[in-house]
């Protein structure tokens, strides 16, 4: 199948993926048309494009959440693709139709993967046919008799969860850990889900009580050409937000690794995916459990190019254009250990957002040290968008000497003027679980409250 080629991408996004993208494009000799709204007119990703046109106001709401308004920017500037980021409308199918009956290219996969994938029960429907294994618990909706609701969370075995088919960003889920709570405990989450993402319907799945989050990255040519490209740990978190990441998640075989990636793998085939794309589970007592697919490039992709070699978002753009992906499985090779630093403008100790002028910006270097940001010296952290003023990721031969370099960056870093997270991730370096590594998602929370 051939897709009409592009050479100019507008790039619906700001902060420090717009600048990833504009690289990306760059790199590709692609033209690049950004948008930006009213506080971000002096924004890097603004200054460095091709083109940059103003899409409205502050709120996300009326700039990079307005759909018409990016559409309507594409057709001004003449670009025939249109990449999402993460965030704001990486996700929304209703977007991805538009820019699909417009013509033109989204980066990502086609409409319909992001639909099927933003309904979870569908989703883990069609992870089950494709042999992915899941959370135990049906991909049903709910049954409405009380009895055989009841009889379900038995069958599962309590503690259980409900969660919303439409959820997303770590809401619409509630904890049950007996009989007693499960009427009024689905009934809330079906009135939190209703009003937060305009879908009621929830499901019940066994509630995994110490997981890791592991991750598989995926991506899919238009020739049948489907790859899975190693694994990611991201089990530091805080309140469902990924703090830490590294690639590979370490102590798992690697023919553990191999046969759930091959899943993936077929799963794509089979749901017609493009593109780049994570397949996300909990993994507990060795086995692993799919919770969801994220159908965009992620924050965290950087620590799969560290180890990988390769520029997943210029191999994005790249089958993107139609052009078949070069690589087979075999090459894909994972050299040596690689972490990501969410650097956030926020207190360490009480983590309230922080915006305000950075006065002083040191970034630190040497072999390995890679820093993913659009800060710098003099500019101004809005309290519109999200908090992240910088990626920092480090490479080393071992979990160890990466380990050791990432101690000395975040050493040598100095952000002045707001407070930051820097302090939080000085710390949590030199923790001696972090240290030993394979930690389950509440060792972050378990630790802060000690
Ligand atoms: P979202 O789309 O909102 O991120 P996910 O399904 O990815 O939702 O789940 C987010 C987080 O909720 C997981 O990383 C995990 O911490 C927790 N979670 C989800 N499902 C379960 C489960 N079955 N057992 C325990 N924790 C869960």
């Amino acid at each position: 199948m051939s897709r009409p080629a592009f050479d100019t991408v507008l790039i619906a996004n700001r902060g420090e993926i717009a600048l990833r993208i504009q690289r990306a494009c760059r790199g590709l000799g692609l033209r690049t048309v950004a948008v930006f709204s009213e506080p971000d007119r002096d924004a890097p990703h603004v200054r460095l494009a091709d083109q940059a046109l103003c899409i409205g106001p502050a709120a996300a709401r009326d700039s990079y959440l307005d759909q018409a308004a990016l559409l309507f920017a594409a057709e001004l500037s003449g670009a025939q693709a249109i990449h999402p980021g993460y965030g704001f409308l990486a996700e929304n199918a209703d977007f991805a139709e538009r820019v699909e009956a417009a013509g033109l290219t989204l980066i990502g996969p086609p409409s319909a993967a992001i639909r099927l994938m933003g309904d979870k029960i569908a989703a883990k429907r069609a992870m089950r046919a494709a042999g992915v294994p899941c959370v135990p618990g049906p991909d049903a909706a709910l049954p409405d008799d009380p009895a055989a609701l009841h009889d379900l969370a038995r069958a599962i075995g309590y503690p259980v969860i409900v969660k919303a088919a439409g959820g997303g960003g770590g809401r619409g889920m509630r904890l049950v850990r007996d009989a007693a709570a499960l009427s009024e405990a689905v009934a809330l989450t079906q009135e939190e889900a209703r009003r937060a993402f305009g879908n009621s319907e929830v499901y019940l799945e066994k509630f995994l009580g110490h997981p890791r989050h592991v991750e598989i990255q995926v991506l899919a040519d238009h020739h049948g050409t489907t790859l899975w490209l190693g694994s990611r740990d991201c089990s530091l978190q805080r309140r469902h937000q990924k703090v830490v990441e590294e690639a590979p998640a370490p102590g798992i075989p690697a023919e553990t690794i191999a046969a759930i990636g091959e899943s993936c793998v077929e799963a794509c085939r089979r749901i017609g995916y493009r593109g780049l794309g994570t397949f996300e589970f909990l993994v507990e007592d060795s086995a692993f459990y799919f919770i969801e697919m994220n159908t965009r490039v992620q924050v965290e992709h950087t620590v799969t190019e560290m180890v990988s070699g390769l520029d997943l978002v210029q191999l994005q753009l790249r089958v993107a254009t139609g052009e078949p992906l070069a690589l087979r499985q075999p090459d894909i090779v994972c050299h040596g250990h690689a972490f990501e630093c969410r650097i956030n403008a926020e207190h360490p100790e009480t983590f309230a957002p922080s915006p305000g002028r950075i006065i002083a910006w040191h970034l630190p270097g040497g072999p390995g040290v890679r820093i993913d940001t659009h800060m710098e010296a003099g500019a101004t952290v809005s309290p519109h968008y999200d908090s992240m003023i910088a990626k920092l990721i480090v490479h080393g031969a071992t979990r160890a000497e990466a380990l050791h370099r990432l101690r000395a960056a975040l050493d040598e870093m100095r952000v002045g003027g707001i407070d930051t997270n820097l302090l939080l991730h000085r710390r949590l370096v030199r923790e001696p679980g972090v240290i030993a590594g394979g930690f389950d998602i509440h060792h972050l929370e378990r630790w802060l409250a000690a």
